[in-house]
């Protein structure tokens, strides 16, 4: 009897031929295809609401077509005309279940007279190429295009199919948000074992290279309503029972409140990658973070706000209503209180938590809006490993530093359909001159490259299901 043996050893055979060499520049052609793609997608003006997204993605379908990749291989559509998404399916020996390659191709808007130089126009100056999107997010969907013809030039034989999509409306989500509506009409062209998205970055200070961040998980966002109601009356009769009395003893008592500090696998493996990085006086206390040190935690989060945010949920107030008139007993005093929740805590905690501190039976708390929890991705030792190995062989001694982050990519949306998503992209850029959603965005020209090349090998590696 005839078995699909062949196929599978076949699939090994072809692990041999991976290059592990270190090449920091990708080979001249394959440069400047990344390049004229890049060049092309940062030029079309697709802003949130004053652009479309669908010009990207005929643009990538063309480059697509033109490197011989069949119509039957590649998709243009959308929630709306202007919206459209890409997706293209570079076909492995199914060995394994796909990789998901996902880049969002709308931006925040820019204004010509807000920049030094045209937003939409791609200029390269002073080692930096200059433009709207040059770093969020069309460094990393150019070049997850140009990878993927130069994996086709070359004959690569992934275990398992290489998945590009290309999104809209990530920086506005709403109803377009390309990777939602993906999900929802057309999940057997996106569906895979795991996704490689935006989110995860290189921190460089002072033209060091610090460290290749990983993102695996976010917070997720609530917000409360603190309420209280009062029948009032007039204010030269004033009664102990006021409105906004109640609402600021909750307030103080919320204040003094610090949710259990806790590490989880990916917050755990951050700090003891920090301990390893930081030269500070906390360096012996970031280790023991890691072996679960109470005392440890609360030293550190006292340090630094950021860390007190990795290490627990928080809940701020934020906003603030009450009262009619001058001369008047408040009948309505609230609060918005807005919430940044541990991957691993439930809205339902949350809230029992809140009730519990505030301890006032007519302050009454109530989440406002949607709650957009999604599950943490696993800290999968074959994408560690797989990111540690093309790190260390583009940047030899540059650590992995695996974080979560405050929220908002559409990892999310991938989270929450089951497909665990990991942010990486190893383009560097200065830690203290982030200009992502600002004036001048800009990216390292070499950034570009070396970024390349390193998601050329991650994608590579992977793809040959972490082998
Ligand atoms: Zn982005």
């Amino acid at each position: 009897m005839l078995r699909p043996l062949p196929l599978l050893v076949l699939c090994a055979i072809t692990l041999f031929a991976q290059t592990l060499s270190a090449q920091t520049m990708p080979p001249p052609a394959d440069k400047q295809l990344a390049h004229d793609i890049y060049k092309e997608f940062v030029e079309i003006q697709s802003g949130f609401t004053t652009g479309a997204t669908t010009p990207v993605a005929e643009a990538a379908a063309a480059r697509l077509k033109a490197a011989g990749f069949p119509d039957s291989d590649i998709f243009v559509g959308g929630a709306n005309p202007k919206k459209a998404n890409l997706v293209v399916r570079y076909h492995g020996c199914g060995a394994a279940k796909p990789i998901l390659l996902l880049a969002h191709t709308d931006v925040v808007e820019a204004k010509r007279e807000d920049w030094s130089t045209d937003p939409f126009q791609l200029l390269e100056k002073d080692g930096y190429f200059y433009g709207r999107g040059t770093g969020d997010d069309k460094a990393q969907a150019a070049v997850w295009i140009a990878n993927l013809i130069r994996y086709k030039r070359e004959g690569f034989k992934p275990d398992r199919d290489i998945i590009v999509a290309l999104t809209a409306d990530e920086e506005g989500g709403g109803p377009f948000n390309g990777i939602d509506w993906l999900i929802k009409n057309h999940r057997d062209l996106i569906d895979a074992e795991l996704a490689l998205n935006e989110g995860g970055w290189g921190e460089s200070a002072g033209g060091k290279r610090i460290s290749n961040d990983l993102q695996v998980s976010e917070k997720y966002v609530i917000n409360f309503r603190f309420e209280v109601r009062n029948k009032g009356g007039h204010s030269s009769i004033p009664v102990p029972d006021n409105a906004i009395y109640h609402l600021a003893g909750a307030l103080e008592r919320l204040s003094k409140f610090g949710f259990p500090l806790k590490t989880n696998d990916v917050t755990a493996a951050y700090f003891r990658e920090m301990a390893k990085i930081d030269p500070g006086p906390l360096k012996a206390d970031l280790a023991k973070i890691a072996e679960d040190s109470e005392e440890a935690m609360q030293k550190v989060a006292a340090a630094a706000p950021a860390w007190n945010a990795t290490l627990r949920t928080t809940c701020v107030a934020t906003q603030l209503e009450g009262g009619h008139a001058k001369n008047a007993l408040p009948q309505v005093a609230a609060a918005n209180v807005n919430c940044r929740v541990l991957p691993e805590d439930s809205p339902e905690y949350v809230q029992s938590t809140l009730q519990k501190i505030v301890d006032d039976d007519q302050v009454k708390i109530t989440i406002v809006g949607e709650v957009s929890q999604g599950p943490a991705s696993a800290m999968r030792p074959d994408v560690l490993n797989a990111v540690k190995r093309a790190t260390e062989s583009q940047w030899p001694g540059v650590p992995v530093v695996p974080i979560m982050v405050m929220g908002a990519t559409d990892g999310l949306y991938l989270r929450r359909a089951g497909i665990p998503t990991y942010g990486i992209q190893g383009f560097f850029f200065d830690r203290d001159d982030i200009r992502f959603h600002g004036r001048d965005e800009r990216m390292g020209v070499e950034s570009f490259y070396e970024g390349q090349t390193f998601l050329y090998d991650l994608v590579k590696t992977l793809a040959k299901n972490g082998k």
